[in-house]
């Protein structure tokens, strides 16, 4: 399960899911079951990329196969490319990638909060 199905699973359950400073806000705490706290946990980087930046375009800059020191992907094939350069611009630009995986925490300006802080509840 990605963050996006997380996502869709929580609405269902009558959950929104917000960020703010602090990191993601869950509520109400009411319908937070165990099962869902540990969901989030374990996806809390992704949906906070997901709930700060809803379009499904990524980065380079925020994959974990991007090689920024040397211009490369490490998952060319997977992502469609002809070659592993990946030109510094380029980089920064959203896009549809088939290869692309998370960091484990986001970077770049677009990242206004830390992945770090764990899911707080109303
Ligand atoms: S897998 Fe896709 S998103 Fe990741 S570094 Fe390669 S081209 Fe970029």
């Amino acid at each position: 399960m990605g963050a996006r199905d997380l996502h869709h699973r929580l609405q269902a359950a009558g959950l929104h899911v917000e960020a703010d400073a602090a990191g993601l806000i869950v509520g109400p705490a009411a319908l937070l079951s165990d099962e869902h706290r540990a969901d989030i946990r374990e996806h809390r980087a992704e949906l906070l990329r997901l709930v700060l930046d809803p379009d499904p375009r990524v980065r380079c800059l925020n994959c974990r196969h991007h090689r920024p020191l040397a211009f490369r992907c490490a998952n060319h094939r997977r992502a469609g490319l002809m070659g592993q350069d990946i030109a510094p611009d380029l980089a920064a630009l959203l896009q549809s990638c088939p290869g692309h995986a998370p960091r484990a925490a986001p970077c770049g300006p677009w990242a206004r909060t830390s992945a770090a802080t764990g899911p707080t509840t109303r």
